[in-house]
């Protein structure tokens, strides 16, 4: 076994067409695994395994909702076919996020946040335990934020959800390490990605913002790559012995009273 090497490993990267999911992808292959990954947009997904191809990277993909119980159960069946029934690496990274106010959020919005951010990640983790547990070497990193733990403006219900996935990472660290399955859970704070750029202006909530990365000891924001360096270091042999950990990749946000 090679300390700084995933090769012969296999990998599913949930939701990795963008942002932090294709950097996490593109740095597990570049270690040598096998990656398996999704989203909901199909022609986006054909055209990422394109560039992969050509990139000389081992990825295949399908279309998969996370939000549906169906489409999770499928997901697992397919990366079960494609990997022989045994996964090294599960990396729940996808989520969704909904800007409001405590008081604006509608019980739609709860539940597409929760089932997106918490409820998905909770049974893929359980469709994969299996799998996970067949391949001798298993590791499942969460991709949760900063702002499951410290509060961030309009964000109580995303943030929720995080801190949910942070208190995962510590059960599942000790459940699961009788079955040679590691746990551990990257935290990032503002990163150059799509996320929310559907979510309308508001310029009150965009100085809250500006305000608070202009506090961050790093005083830029966080690049895709700088988060999935991280996910792959949790992931290698060399890292056998961190297990039920949530560490954040925010410049030092986090480390600022
Ligand atoms: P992006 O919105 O840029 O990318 C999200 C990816 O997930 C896309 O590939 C998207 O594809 C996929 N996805 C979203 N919802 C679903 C779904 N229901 N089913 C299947 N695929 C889905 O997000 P980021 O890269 O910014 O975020 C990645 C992770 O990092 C998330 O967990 C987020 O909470 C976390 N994070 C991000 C921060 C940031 O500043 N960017 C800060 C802290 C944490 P498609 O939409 O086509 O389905």
């Amino acid at each position: 076994e090679q300390r700084w090497s995933l090769k012969g490993m296999t990998a599913l990267v949930t939701g990795g067409t963008r942002g932090i999911g294709f950097a996490i992808v593109e740095e597990l292959a570049g270690f040598g695994a096998r990656v398996y990954t999704c989203s909901r947009n199909e022609k986006e997904l054909n055209e990422r395994i394109k560039e992969w191809e050509g990139k000389g990277f081992s990825v295949s993909g399908s279309v998969c909702d996370l939000s549906s119980q169906d489409d999770r159960e499928k997901l697992i069946g397919s990366v079960t076919s494609a990997f022989d029934g045994k996964l090294n690496i599960l990396v729940n990274n996808a989520a969704t996020v909904t800007l409001r106010k405590f008081v604006d959020y509608t019980p739609e919005d709860y539940s597409l946040i929760m089932n997106t951010n918490l409820h998905s990640p909770f049974h893929l983790c359980q469709l994969a335990h299996p799998l996970l547990k067949a391949s001798g070497n298993g590791n499942i990193v969460f991709i949760s934020s900063v702002a499951g733990l410290v509060a961030l403006p309009i964000l109580s219900v995303y943030s929720a959800s995080k801190g949910a996935i942070n208190q995962l990472t510590r059960n599942l660290a000790c459940e699961w390490a009788k079955d040679n399955i590691r746990t551990n859970t990257v935290a990032p704070g503002g990163i150059r990605t799509s996320v929310g750029q559907n979510q309308p202006a508001d310029p009150d909530v965009e100085e809250a913002y500006r305000d608070m990365f202009s506090r961050v000891p790093i005083s830029r924001i966080g690049e895709p790559h700088e988060v999935s360096s991280l996910v792959a270091f949790l992931c290698l042999p060399t890292a056998s012995y961190i297990n039920g950990q949530v560490i954040c990749v925010d410049g030092g946000l986090t480390a600022k009273g």
